[in-house]
């Protein structure tokens, strides 16, 4: 079997036992890439020799030692290129340093290598925002890898990766993830550093890992966790292992499924992967309990002002001046921030830093953003409330399978509606994880991942992927 193909953990023992050396992993992995990138186009870029060189020297006693990971364009990487898939930073800007998750994967062995596509500054869900090239989806190429972490699931779907770097603000590691049948966890907020991404919106962003599956994902949330003074919205908790009783099952466990996650909107053939799921989940001995989080109706509304808002003030940054790319021959100051602003950003980017500037404005202050954070407040309750009932929660990580290319081109506001089921763990701060559940046939008749979602409690990250490893077993997928 090509050692592209393999996980973390199975890769891990045949180089413990000196069976394979790391270079052989980036072997396989070039020639992966050579073949398949051009039509997936996952990468953006990639520096194989480099990461060979590194290979060398890869001390294999490590958790992650000789392993090599795909990184999302928006994290920084030392000397590689870090363009968030805008044309304002191609070609424009090397990493000067390491994001503390880059560090920490370092530390325990990883080499980052490759640079994953996604949407302009990770806003969008389908990757189709980006910039710099198109990324489809590895099961059905007329059809969105899902976003905006789209580069890095598909990377991992299409076997061009072994596992990946994705961040999440709103969905973007467990949308993609559901959509190329891969496994994306959203950590906790505050779980892990986020020194050294390129911020979206500061109070929802988390990084995370897509992996092929669960234990992968445990493995890399142990590297990349922890405590780091760079960061102060990182939380000083200790670091439990997260591979620990991975295999303790769901037995006496009570799994909570929000009504208004089930109603309408949800396309009956992903609902019945899903509930196929949640079944297998009960006959394994989890207690499933009807909950409500009464707020959901306002989580898209609340989530579409309060990230676009700290978008504007984020992206301020993106002046001309300090970063990136510089319009020519500017008149005065303003003409340079206006035309560089005008030049370098996309039209998705654009559309969310009017709307942020506009909630932000004096005059509207109160009646939007302000009234935003005290829904959020609600929303946050509902998870604490329905949480003193069950031990987590269960839902679809989106309302349909991945979209052809192009569908919502001309219709954003649709998008935005799809993440319905996602957003609302960035908002109350908690954990999420979509694992694999099965294949719906799209109506062009391919066979389309579908993914389950399980939120879990805020810190609640080791009950979480117990409960993702008993989904995985039971789903068989
Ligand atoms: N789809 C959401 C948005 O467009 C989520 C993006 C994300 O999580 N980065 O904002």
């Amino acid at each position: 079997m090509s050692l592209s193909t393999q996980s973390i953990s199975s890769l891990r023992k045949q180089l413990t036992l000196g069976e394979i050396q790391p270079g052989d992993i980036l072997d396989s992995l070039a020639e992966a890439i050579g073949s398949k990138n051009k039509i997936i186009g996952a990468y953006l870029s990639h520096d194989l020799e480099a990461a060979k060189e590194e290979a060398n020297s890869a001390d294999l006693s490590l958790p992650l030692g000789g392993i090599p990971i795909a990184i999302k364009d928006n994290i920084n990487v030392k000397g590689q290129p870090c363009t968030c898939a805008s044309k304002f930073l191609d070609g424009a800007y090397l990493s000067p340093y390491d994001a503390s998750v880059i560090s920490k994967l370092r530390a325990a062995g990883a080499i980052p290598f490759g640079r994953a596509n996604m949407d302009e500054f990770a806003m969008g869900s389908s990757t189709e925002n980006s910039a710099l090239g198109k990324t489809v989806n590895p099961h059905d190429v007329n059809r969105a890898p899902g976003g905006s972490s789209g580069g890095s699931a598909a990377a991992v779907a299409s076997q061009t990766a072994i596992a990946a770097l994705g961040s999440d603000t709103g969905g973007s590691i467990r949308q993609p993830a559901s959509h190329c049948g891969v496994v994306g966890l959203k950590p906790s907020y505050g779980r892990v550093s986020r020194y050294g991404l390129v911020a979206f919106a500061s109070s929802l962003d988390q990084i995370g890992p897509i992996t092929q599956n669960v234990e992968d994902a445990a493995l890399m949330l142990n590297a990349i966790s922890g405590h780091d003074s760079s960061d102060s919205t990182s939380l000083e908790q200790e670091v439990p292992d997260f591979t620990q009783g991975l295999d303790d099952g769901v037995a006496g466990l009570k799994l909570g499924l929000p009504k208004e996650y089930f109603g309408e909107g949800i396309d009956p053939a992903v609902r019945q992967q899903v509930e196929k799921s949640i079944a297998g989940l009960e006959s394994a001995g989890a207690e499933i309990v009807e909950i409500s989080l009464p707020n959901t109706e306002y989580a898209i509304a609340t989530y579409y002002i309060i990230a676009p808002a700290e978008a504007s003030s984020n992206l301020s940054r993106f002046d001309g001046v300090r970063y990136g790319n510089r319009a020519e021959k500017p008149d005065d100051i303003l003409d340079l921030y206006r035309r560089s602003r005008e030049q370098g950003f996309g039209p998705e980017v654009k559309r969310r830093l009017i709307l942020g500037t506009y909630v932000l404005s004096s005059g509207y202050h109160d009646a939007y953003y302000n009234r935003a954070q005290k829904v959020r407040t609600l929303i946050r309750q509902d998870f604490q409330n329905a949480y003193q009932k069950v031990d987590a929660i269960l839902s679809s990580v989106t309302p349909s399978a991945a979209p052809l290319l192009g569908a919502d081109k001309d219709n954003p506001l649709h998008q935005y509606l799809a993440d319905i089921y996602t957003i609302s763990a960035n908002l109350a701060g908690i954990c999420g994880i979509s694992v694999p559940c099965g294949k719906i046939t799209s109506d062009t008749g391919s066979q389309l991942p579908v993914g389950l979602q399980i939120l879990g409690t805020h810190m609640g990250e080791q009950k979480l992927l117990r409960i993702a490893r008993a989904a995985e077993i039971q789903s068989g997928v």
